[in-house]
């Protein structure tokens, strides 16, 4: 895994997001968590990046989406 990776973490898209807690459950640090936000489909149980200090930028999120709603961006400077 080489550093740009390592600056990476997930952002989530509400309107493509199904809320099916896919990425939740695979993530491997805990990094993510469930939290209810409205949508334009009502208020849900979204993802979120509850801790991103233990987020690895592996990822496993991303790939395991299967609505597409998960994007990998920079890491925002702490
Ligand atoms: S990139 Fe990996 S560690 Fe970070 S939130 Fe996604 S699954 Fe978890
Ligand atoms: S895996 Fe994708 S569609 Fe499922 S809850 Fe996570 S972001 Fe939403």
């Amino acid at each position: 895994m080489n550093k740009q990776r390592l600056k990476e973490t997930p952002r989530f898209d509400r309107e493509l997001c199904i809320a099916c807690t896919m990425c939740v459950n695979i993530c491997p640090t805990g990094a993510l968590d469930l939290e209810i936000r409205n949508s334009i489909k009502g208020f849900r149980r979204f993802p979120v990046l509850a801790n991103p200090q233990k987020c690895i930028g592996c990822r496993a999120c991303e790939e395991e989406c299967p609505a597409g709603a998960i994007f990998m961006t920079e890491r925002a400077a702490a």
